[in-house]
């Protein structure tokens, strides 16, 4: 039988973050069959615990190396369990380790709707969850049916469902325990009758100029691959975790202060009545970092959101750029705003 683990000591994780920043990991463990899992955390390399679940990279900073051993689930079975008991369509259960890009397109083929407009948002499928990823109008949490995930602490495989995982704007039950639970796999409900959602950041006219009037999901996807492709740098080209800020939510009374200070700030409803989300792209704009550059680390020239690796910019250097950025939106504006990819080797 083969070994449950495989394990790497100092590996290189500068291929493994869509940063592109350097990195070493003390051990580097993959296991492939999440069955196996609690076989192989006790391994003497794994028994004291882990420093770091990777899924993509795409999500994270390295500020500094991880202090312990990292771990990579990459399992890559997709299968169909039932019917989904609210929609005509089914349930559909994906390992961790399958690329997330590749998963919607492979529900799109097989006839399945609901994740058209999450297309081409890098990383895995056990990572999409965490953040709640969205793009486009659409939140994955609208699909999520549950969520399988091993708890090395008690040694339990725990199944969370929709309303356990508490999913909130770019987060979840999970992003607040970082390394808790391992998620190993994740069920979706996806119908088979679309209900697709076109009002969002030019679907609607990129549908148009493409030619299509009857749009199908696929259609759907392509459009927004499209309008990815043209507004966000591709990481293989230029290094980058694509938003770094997460849209800061204010008290409502304090967004429309604002608002009446700087009419052209877009503002979005919050969670309820009484919050507001600001664009934290406009704050950052505003301050005039779009396109800004300090060696290789920078700011995208098309997207004030995406801080971007030049070529040779250490984590580190990234991090205190974001770190002057948001101490300037707080100056100007009284707004606090904060990194959507978790930092490793540093707090924010
Ligand atoms: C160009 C670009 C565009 C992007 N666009 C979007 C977007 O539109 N919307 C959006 O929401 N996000 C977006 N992102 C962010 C990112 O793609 C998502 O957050 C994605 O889900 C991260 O997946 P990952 O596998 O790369 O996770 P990683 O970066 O490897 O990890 C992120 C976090 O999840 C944890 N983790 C990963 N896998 C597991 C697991 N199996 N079990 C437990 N913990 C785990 C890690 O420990 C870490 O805390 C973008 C990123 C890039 C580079």
């Amino acid at each position: 039988m083969s070994a449950a683990v495989t394990l790497r000591r100092d590996a290189a994780l500068q291929t493994r973050n869509t940063f592109g920043v350097a990195a070493t990991a003390p051990v580097l463990a993959e296991v492939a069959d999440a069955s196996r899992l609690a076989e192989a955390l006790q391994t003497p390399e794994l028994r004291d615990g882990i420093a770091l679940v990777l899924g993509g990279g795409s999500n994270l900073l390295f500020a500094g190396d991880p202090e312990g051993p990292v771990l990579a689930l990459s399992g890559q079975r997709v299968q169909p369990l039932d019917a989904a008991p609210d929609c005509d369509g089914a349930i559909v259960r994906a390992d961790a380790g399958v690329p997330w890009h590749a998963f919607v397109m492979r529900m799109l083929d097989a006839g399945y709707a609901g994740l058209e407009n999450l297309a081409l948002i890098p990383g895995t499928v056990g990572a999409a969850p965490i953040q709640n990823i969205g793009a486009y109008g659409v939140e994955v949490r609208e699909f999520v049916h549950a969520v399988e995930a091993y708890e090395p602490a008690s040694g339990r495989l725990h199944r969370f469902d929709n309303a356990a995982c508490r999913f909130g704007y770019r987060d979840s039950l999970f992003k607040h325990a970082p390394d808790r639970y391992l998620i190993t796999a994740v069920e979706f409900a996806l119908p088979r009758t679309p209900a697709l959602r076109l009002d969002y950041a030019g679907i609607a006219e990129e549908l148009t100029a493409m030619g299509v009037d009857a749009p199908t999901p696929r259609a759907v996807a392509e459009a927004v691959i499209a309008i990815r492709r043209r507004k966000l740098p591709d990481p293989a080209q230029l290094g980058n975790a694509g938003s770094f800020f997460k849209n800061p939510i204010l008290p409502r009374a304090q967004a429309e202060a604002l608002l009446a200070e700087h009419p052209s700030l877009p503002v979005f409803r919050g969670a309820d009545e009484h919050s507001r989300k600001l664009s934290a792209a406009w704050l950052i704009d505003a301050c005039g970092w779009k396109g800004h550059r300090d060696g290789d680390a920078g700011v995208s020239a098309a997207h004030a959101l995406v801080l971007v690796n030049h070529g040779q910019a250490s984590g580190a250097q990234l991090l205190d750029l974001a770190r002057r950025i948001a101490a300037s939106v707080q100056a100007r504006f009284g707004v606090a705003i904060e990194p959507e990819p978790r930092l490793i080797g540093a707090r924010w």
